[in-house]
């Protein structure tokens, strides 16, 4: 894939040199040269980043074999008879490995039709417009930094062997026995889920008090309810004190004296930036814990140097490093994008059931706004008829300003990931209950909860209880 189209222009000089061809540096660099700038982009592994090859991808295709896996182990429940054998996770990666390939060939079809020029390499920042890749320079009138996240991993906590990050936990050519996870957050619990349906001992640890701690408190209530019922182990308020590894297995320490024994240690207690050796510093670009400082705009004060994605603090997620990137090509381009902003990004937590959000918590509307400035419905999925067919407990709790707009809209239950779309509509376009209550919802679809809790919330309830 090196240097396939756009060739350099006249001065040798790019419009803009993306470095880290991930979410965010890829799309930064597919928006620029729609907007008919000349592109450079420099990637040392695989154009898509991680969550083409390491995350988004993989870990959801993982989850889809998990939901046939259950749904093969359940088949009774629905009157039909069909037995669960086993899992072979040779089968299981083909089929991962088969939609990765597809979407990655997909991607670097529309570098090249977007002429953008993937230069292969690792690169360094070595002037405040010039990246170095293997010796040749590649100078831009602009450069964004996007070169992505890794595995963290706690003091003393050695990765390797038994010792497991979603990278190798993805590699993993058999389903194992036993695991435990460090980290009951979105990428804890979606291991967790996945590899419950496959057939694993499975235990979570985490230190704050609750699952999805960044989620509201009710939808991480609910969230452990479900884990309960499958029968996946987890602690919460306990810290990891260390663990032991051996030919075949680990056994994991907790601060208040446990001790348990599995197959594997998956560590899953979050992403740092990947921002170190790479000049940014020399440049004049700051960091702050390892993350790029950047202002609203994403400019990091240093020049024409632009930061987006993961690098910069904030939620990890890939569609923030798409808007991060569009932003930026945009802002370059001069045509005033409107910066994107944390609280409007929506979140889905994937795994059996789904948490789904967008917005504030009851907790953070209330610290903003006020104790009775906020007012909140919770819309029980019990009563809605698709949620009913799937088997799937769950909720829709909306949160609302005092007589004014949603504020936060927050949902659990299966497949709630996909009602995520309307939701963000709802809270950035700060609609009100009775606007979305005019709206008609089909029935019976999951989507009918959402109009539900609207309606209820507008004071014309349809099919709400209590
Ligand atoms: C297990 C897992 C599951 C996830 N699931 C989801 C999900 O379902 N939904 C979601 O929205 N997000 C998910 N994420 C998060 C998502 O993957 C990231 O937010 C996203 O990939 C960030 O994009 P980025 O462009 O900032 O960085 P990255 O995707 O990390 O890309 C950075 C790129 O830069 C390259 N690079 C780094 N340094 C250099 C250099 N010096 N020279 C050249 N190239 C360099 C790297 O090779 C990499 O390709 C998941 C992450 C993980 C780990």
């Amino acid at each position: 894939m090196a240097d396939p189209a756009g060739a350099a222009p006249a001065d040798g000089v790019v419009d803009l040199v993306v470095l880290g061809g991930g979410s965010g540096g890829y799309a930064a660099a597919f928006r620029a040269a729609e907007l008919g700038m000349s592109v450079t982009l420099v990637e040392k592994d695989k154009l898509g980043g991680t969550c083409l090859h390491r995350g988004c991808i993989p870990t959801k295709a993982l989850l889809h074999a998990a939901e046939v896996a259950d749904s093969a182990r359940h088949s009774e429940q629905f009157g039909v008879r069909a037995s669960f054998d086993s899992v072979d996770m040779a089968g299981v990666n083909k089929y991962k490995d088969a939609v990765v390939g597809r979407l990655y060939k997909g991607l670097q079809g529309l570098a090249k039709a977007n002429k953008v020029t993937v230069v292969e390499g690792e690169g360094r920042l070595v002037a405040k417009d010039t990246v170095e890749v293997a010796g040749r320079r590649i100078t831009g009138r602009n450069v964004v930094l996007a070169t992505g996240s890794t595995s963290r991993t706690l003091p003393g906590l050695e990765v390797g062997g038994r010792v497991l990050t979603s990278d190798t936990a993805l590699a993993l050519d058999h389903v194992p026995q036993s695991a435990v996870i460090l980290g009951g957050g979105v990428i804890g619990v979606e291991f967790a889920s996945a590899w419950k349906a496959f057939g694993v001992d499975v235990t979570i640890v985490e230190g704050l008090d609750r699952l999805i701690p960044v989620e509201d408190e009710a939808c991480s209530k609910a969230f452990e309810r479900a884990y309960r019922k499958r029968g996946i182990t987890f602690h919460t308020g306990v810290r990891f004190k260390g663990v032991e590894q051996s030919e075949t297995g680990v056994v994991v320490s907790l601060e208040d004296g446990r001790q348990i024994e599995a197959e594997y240690l998956l560590v899953a207690v979050g992403r740092g930036p990947v921002t170190a050796g790479f000049g940014f510093e020399e440049q004049g670009v700051v960091l702050e814990r390892g993350f790029v400082q950047v202002d609203e705009r994403l400019h990091t004060g240093v020049e024409n140097v632009y930061a987006v994605g993961d690098i910069v603090a904030g939620l990890q997620l890939a569609h923030r490093g798409f808007a991060h990137g569009i932003f930026v090509a945009e802002q370059i381009a001069g045509l005033s994008p409107v910066p994107v902003v944390d609280s409007s990004v929506p979140r889905v937590t994937y795994s059996d059931p789904e948490v789904a959000s967008v917005g504030l918590t009851e907790g953070q509307a209330r610290e903003l706004y006020g104790e009775d400035q906020v007012s909140t419905f919770e819309y029980n999925l019990a009563g809605n008829g698709r949620s009913q067919i799937l088997g799937t407990a769950g909720f829709v709790k909306l949160v609302r300003r005092k007589d004014g707009p949603l504020v936060g809209i927050h949902t659990v239950g299966s497949r709630m990931g996909e009602q995520i779309g309307e939701a963000q509509l709802i809270v950035n376009w700060e609609a009100y209950p009775e606007e979305v209550a005019q709206l008609i919802h089909a029935h019976p679809t999951q989507n009918e909860a959402m109009g539900e809790a609207h309606l209820a919330l507008a004071g014309k309830p349809l099919h709400s209880h209590g």
